[in-house]
């Protein structure tokens, strides 16, 4: 292939997208050079996502969609066309998240990638001693995955079949295989002072009006006006635990079972990642899963056990650090299963390459950060043989450490040159800056964003006058002098996961920074010593608790001075303005969209056509204030919330007082009625910090705050930080942005590599002594940052 013929110019090289007006896009025409690495900036709310996700990864699985037979997508959500004139050129999208993979510990690294299939095939073949007719490890994936067990897999478009943990022969009897063994949280399952005619059962499916009110009423032997805590125990016991047993129900038979081995049988015998989020969120709720006692989570019986390779039983393999299994396969050397081998040693090899080499296979999925799960999902695609798709990664370099980072952007390159075209929505520079092309949104945030500001290589972004342009090469200086503590906050004798004993003073009254490559044990630092401990607040990524109606306004308390405002200046219940209440639309009852429950895939939120998406009574928006109904006070970003509710008519302090905060901590483009359930990770966590500035938290923990930050928005979070230590409070932040490192009072610095070769204080005092001794990696990197 001539370098002609992949000349952007070349029609059929390109994705090309005209008119793309996804949320804040303003009729955006863009040309991508396919199989090339394109880079995504711009201030956070510019609208990267809403070009990258939003619009060129939607309409790709819509199309993806499409082309499967009538029958399958009877299962699928019914997926709108984005807002954009014309999007060519596409190829299938493969979108690489920071989604969790799945909080059930029967989730594992292992089986999430391929690796411990590979490792069955291994032990049936060379163990000794060979048990039964090797039958102990012939895990039959090919029956199990047989049952027409199609899955939709989330987020790809695809359809796989999905490999079972199922061991025919080898399985421990006890957990049936999966390894633990399941408690339910009854509380969870019922409200007991319902009946079921009421709703008392809290379980999906299970309504009155469908197929199990028909069962339960025409069984007969539950009085179905009855409170559920006035049951007899006989009833009780029926209800939740009955075995098998047919009844005949309006001339029909069908087999009746409790609750709990119905729920064992249709929810808990399949993964959790592969289950429709509201079951997911449901079998979180109620069922508690603990390691099996008799096989210790091996999911092996006792012959199996024993089976060894090498002196090591697939559970020894299993729990050993990557690093270390690598090593182990490459002892191993029998010709019968040579390509085996090769291939096992590829894989493990790219979790070493992509920083993950601290990991174990047996590493449950749900431990896993996002940033770790991300990388995880990058394995998956590592040894695909696809080529010609379109990659998209959202902030890959989240919680790498700049040593880390080489490594990362080395396999970006390589998935290009197998013939991909790899998307990133990126911050850093140290990742910008092997980008073969760059696409800069701005210029600001939300209304004041949405257009392309630059598109080109990334000299010309230098010298483009843009704003990541303008911020690409700055490097923060150290501080001429530091604060000092004003106390500490003693650490000793830590030893959560591969800490070694730490002790370690952290100074309190300033900004504290805990550094160290991915897995050198900072989340372990700051989770077994220094979370709960009073005075504590850790503010992190995680989800909100809420409903589908929880958004900004709700989440700070904003809405409660708005509504009193509204309320007096018409004269009517504060009540009726708020989307929980008595003025919320009765046909969405307030969320503005309606979520079609399918028979596959559960919640897809379609608008609501009630309302209109507005969520509210068309009687509740013919009450003004300054001009503006509720909806369109909900509509406002935070910014121009602050100047409506500054002066005039509309003067409000106390939201005012609020929405300070928000746009202190960068939310200044969120709406006050985002929904919550779209806020990114960093977003949700400078809506904590928005919220806990208020608070009485007096030490702050912050993992990776510069998450979702623009180069520009960086400077903006150091200038609260700094305004948060000089109101007194001690700020401790794990990050590896070297801005915020040069900008510390103080290091921690956790090394010197990670897993087993981590876990110790390499080590502590200012940023220049870090840079001056340069006896770590982190010293090494910041002192090249600073230069
Ligand atoms: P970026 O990825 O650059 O941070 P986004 O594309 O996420 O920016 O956001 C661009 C604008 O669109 C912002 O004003 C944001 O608040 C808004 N926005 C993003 N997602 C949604 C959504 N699901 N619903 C409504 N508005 C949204
Ligand atoms: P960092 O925050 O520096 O990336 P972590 O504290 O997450 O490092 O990890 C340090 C070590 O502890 C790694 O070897 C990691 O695999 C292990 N580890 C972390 N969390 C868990 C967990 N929940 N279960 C088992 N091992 C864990
Ligand atoms: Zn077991
Ligand atoms: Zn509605």
């Amino acid at each position: 292939m001539s370098a002609d013929h992949r000349h952007p110019a070349d029609q059929h090289d390109l994705i090309r997208v005209r008119g793309a007006r996804v949320n804040n896009l303003r009729g955006i025409d863009l040309d991508l050079p396919k199989r090339r690495l394109t880079v995504f900036t711009g201030v956070s709310g510019s609208g990267k996502s809403s070009l990258v996700f939003g619009t060129i990864a939607a309409e790709s699985q819509r199309l993806i969609n499409e082309t499967y037979p009538a029958f399958v997508q009877g299962f699928m959500p019914s997926m709108t066309r984005p807002d954009v004139d014309v999007l060519e050129g596409l190829s299938t999208a493969i979108i690489v998240d920071q989604e969790r993979i799945g909080a059930n510990p029967r989730s594992t690294v292992g089986t999430v990638t391929d690796a411990l299939a590979m490792l069955r095939i291994l032990f049936s073949r060379l163990a000794t001693p060979q048990i039964g007719s090797a039958q102990a490890f012939s895990f039959n994936i090919a029956t199990v995955s047989g049952k027409g067990a199609v899955e939709i897999e989330k987020g790809q478009g695809k359809i796989v079949e999905r490999k079972s943990f199922t061991v025919q022969g080898g399985m421990c009897p006890r957990c049936e295989g999966l390894g633990n063994v399941n408690d339910f949280d009854l509380s969870a399952l019922y409200d007991d002072s319902k009946s079921l005619n009421q709703g008392a059962l809290a379980v999906p499916g299970y309504t009155m009006d469908g197929w199990y009110g028909r069962i339960y009423r025409g069984c007969g032997w539950f009085d179905p006006d009855k409170p559920i805590r006035d049951y007899s125990p006989k009833e009780l016991s029926d209800l939740l635990y009955k075995q098998p047993t047919k009844v005949k129900i309006d001339g029909i038979n069908v087999t009746y079972q409790g609750l709990i081995p119905q729920i064992q049988k249709t929810y808990l015998a399949k993964d959790v990642e592969a289950m429709q989020p509201h079951i997911r969120a449901f079998v979180e709720r109620t069922v508690t899963f603990t390691v099996c006692p008799d096989c210790a989570g091996t999911r092996l019986n006792e012959p199996a056990r024993s089976a060894r390779i090498a002196g090591a039983n697939i559970a020894d393999v299993c729990a050993m650090q990557l690093t270390d299994l690598a090593e182990w396969v490459r002892g191993l050397d029998d010709p019968s299963v040579a390509p085996l081998l090769a291939k096992l040693r590829h894989i493990l090899d790219s979790f070493t390459e992509i920083g993950l080499g601290y990991l174990s296979l047996a590493r449950s999925s749900g431990t896993l950060s996002g940033g770790e799960a991300q990388r995880i999902k990058m394995i998956r695609h590592l040894g695909s043989s696809l080529t010609d798709v379109t990659y998209i990664f959202d902030e890959p370099t989240i919680g790498l450490h700049p040593h880390d980072i080489a490594r990362m952007n080395g396999l970006l390159l390589r998935l290009r040159d197998a013939g991909n075209t790899v998307l990133v929505v990126e911050h850093k520079p140290e990742m910008m800056a092997i980008a073969d092309h760059v696409v800069d949104l701005g210029p600001g945030a939300g209304t004041a964003g949405g257009q392309i500001t630059y598109t080109g290589d990334l000299d010309g972004l230098r010298a483009s006058g843009t704003l990541t342009g303008r911020h690409l090469d700055d490097r923060a200086r150290l501080k001429p002098s530091v604060r000092a503590a004003t106390g500490s906050l003693p650490i000793r004798g830590a030893n959560a996961n591969n800490l070694h004993s730490v002790d370690v003073d952290v100074p309190l009254g300033v900004l504290a920074v805990l550094t160290g490559v991915a897995g050198s044990g900072k989340s372990s630092l700051v989770d077994s010593g220094l979370v709960g401990r009073p005075g504590v607040v850790a503010i992190d990524q995680g989800a909100i608790k809420g409903s589908r109606r929880s958004n900004p306004a709700t989440y700070t308390g904003l809405l409660e001075p708005i509504r009193k405002a509204f309320a007096k200046a018409n004269g009517v219940k504060p009540a009726l303005f708020s989307a929980n209440s008595e003025g919320a639309c009765l046909a969405c009852n307030g969320a503005g969209v309606i979520y079609l429950d399918l028979a596959v895939m559960a919640g897809v939120p379609v608008t609501c056509e009630e309302c209109e998406g507005k969520g509210f009574q068309p009687s509740v928006l013919t009450y003004h204030l300054a001009g503006k109904d509720i909806a369109q006070v909900l509509a406002l970003p935070v910014a121009d919330a602050l100047e409506f509710f500054s002066a005039g008519e509309a003067k409000l302090a106390p939201a005012t007082a609020i929405l300070t905060r928000l746009a202190d901590v960068g939310l200044g483009y969120l709406r006050l009625g985002q929904p919550l359930t779209t806020l990114s990770g960093g977003e949700r966590q400078r809506l904590k910090l928005a919220n806990e500035l208020s608070g009485t938290g007096s030490i702050y923990v912050l993992d990776e705050p510069t998450t979702g930050l623009h180069l520009a928005d960086v400077e903006q979070l150091l200038g609260l930080l700094d305004r948060l230590v000089e109101a007194g409070k001690s700020v401790i932040v794990i990050e590896h942005h070297q801005a915020v490192m040069a900008h510390a009072d103080w290091i921690i610095d956790l090394g010197p590599g990670a897993g087993h070769d981590g876990g110790r204080v390499v080590f502590e005092g200012t940023p220049a002594q870090l840079v001056e001794a340069r006896s770590t990696i982190t010293g090494r990197h910041l002192a090249e940052y600073v230069r």
